[in-house]
């Protein structure tokens, strides 16, 4: 008897490492169900779009791609499309989709991916579906782990999100806060050592809040402490850090670690404190710029990333001033920078005093030539400094060199064979450009 054509899946994923780690699941899934992975969508059976929604212009992008789909479901009308994620889950946002791509097959919410194979098993069977709960209805551990036999892997802690900030939907289509067991997140990192991971990155919303359900007293510093004791596992990072609940005990315990890597991605938002009440932030900048104060008080070497917004809703060039003068005070490796995106449903998107789109422009572009100019600073103090760095792999630009990190998450290139992928390396910087550095192994 003829064998069964192996079924191929492409999955792609926008937005952010929680969008990853999701389509990360639903690849698994597929696995279970007879599907290879394949990034070749032309000999695909099943396309899988994990989507955000976070601004407008991820949104775009996807609806482009879902376009793009429908000529190739043309010539391939066999061709599966599942659509999950973020963007589903928008109130109201299903059945404007569903009107606009009738050509998709899988519409599935961020609350039904667990479910995922029960809808792939109906569209096999022929017609289409839709399953977009309102609410988490799953047990938090019913979802695959991160993908096993990777060097690095991402590690949900938490999901959902309790803060709306008021320009965020993020909140509004993940739910509220629900921190996993610590003995399930360390049995699943322990799994992930044993089949080849050395870096892990546990992911929330918001990692500071961690486990603010749980009795007795168990917080995120607690779970840092017994991820750092797994034998084998070379280094820990975490993201992202809400500044309100940025404690003592937390950048202490960064200090006191062996492989807790000291970066804090410690997203500002904003320089003003007009703004910043604004954005339901609930912390000043003088209260952002003493916890900076102290992670360099106890850990002098820290790097430090930020995320900030320009033109939120009545953002005057005071405000926006504000955020340049705290750009320039505080030494950040790098800066996540966005204009504001009007998200419907929202607090943000009701306010009146919007901002035009070429104000919003102007500010960026002078937000990130200021950052430019610290990002490379940064970098050229590290000159003629030795760091370690974990191999990752051929570089991308030039597969004949390697790339790595330092435990600040400082992007480093330099000459050495395959074999090092994989291990801890020291490697003096001898060239800094804005996003990368260039390096020697050390003898
Ligand atoms: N939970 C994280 C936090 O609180 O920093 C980040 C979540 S969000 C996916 C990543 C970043 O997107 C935010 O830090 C913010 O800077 C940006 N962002 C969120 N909503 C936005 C909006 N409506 N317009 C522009 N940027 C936005
Ligand atoms: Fe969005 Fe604020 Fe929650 Fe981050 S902390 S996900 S920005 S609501």
């Amino acid at each position: 008897m003829e064998k069964d054509k192996e079924k191929k899946v492409v999955t792609l994923a926008y937005g952010c490492q929680m969008s990853e780690r999701d389509a990360e699941t639903l690849t698994q899934i597929t696995r279970q169900e007879g599907y290879t992975s394949s990034d070749d969508l032309l000999n695909a059976d099943l396309v899988i779009i994990n989507t955000c929604c976070v601004r407008e212009s991820a949104e775009n992008k996807i609806l482009g791609k879902i376009g793009e789909l429908k000529k190739l479901k043309e010539k391939n009308p066999n061709l599966k499309i599942a659509i999950s994620g973020c963007m589903v889950q928008q109130p109201g946002a299903l059945e404007r989709l569903q009107k606009r791509a009738p050509h998709i097959d899988i519409w599935a919410g961020t609350h039904n991916l667990h479910d995922f194979s029960a809808l792939l098993h109906q569209v096999e069977q022929g017609g289409k579906v839709a399953e977009v709960w309102q609410e988490p209805k799953m047990p938090l551990e019913s979802t695959p782990q991160a993908e096993k036999g990777k060097l690095q892997a991402n590690v949900n802690i938490m999901y959902g999100c309790n803060n709306f900030c008021s320009y965020c939907i993020v909140p509004h289509v993940r739910g509220r806060e629900r921190s996993r067991k610590p003995e399930e997140i360390i049995q699943e990192i322990t799994d992930l050592v044993s089949s080849g991971c050395r870096e892990v990155t546990l992911l929330g919303q918001n990692v500071n809040s961690y486990g603010k359900e749980f009795s007795p007293v168990y917080d995120f510093a607690d779970l840092l402490h017994d991820v750092d004791q797994i034998p084998n596992l070379l280094r820990i990072r975490f993201i992202t850090s809400h500044p309100k609940d940025l404690s003592d005990k937390l950048i202490e315990t960064v200090a006191g670690g062996n492989k807790l890597c000291e970066h804090f991605h410690l997203p500002i938002q904003s320089g003003s404190n007009f703004i910043l009440e604004r954005m339901n932030r609930k912390y000043t900048r003088e209260y952002y710029l003493s916890r900076v104060n102290k992670i360099h008080e106890i850990l002098p070497k820290a790097s430090l990333t930020t995320d900030i917004i320009v033109g939120f809703p009545g953002e005057s060039e005071i405000d926006f001033e504000q955020t340049l003068e705290i750009m320039n005070m505080i030494h950040y490796s790098h800066a996540f920078t966005f204009m504001y995106s009007k998200r419907s449903g929202t607090l943000a998107a009701e306010m009146e005093d919007q901002i035009s789109l070429d104000v919003k422009k102007r500010r960026l572009q002078r937000l990130m030539s200021v950052q430019n100019v610290k990002s490379l600073a940064w970098r050229e103090q590290m000159i003629g400094n030795t760091y370690e760095i974990l191999v990752e792999g051929p570089s991308r630009t030039n597969p004949e060199r390697l790339v790595g990190r330092t435990r600040g998450n400082e992007l480093v290139v330099f000459n050495g064979p395959s074999e090092l992928i994989g291990s801890l390396l020291n490697i003096r910087i001898t060239e800094a450009g804005t996003w990368t550095l260039v390096g020697d192994i050390e003898d």
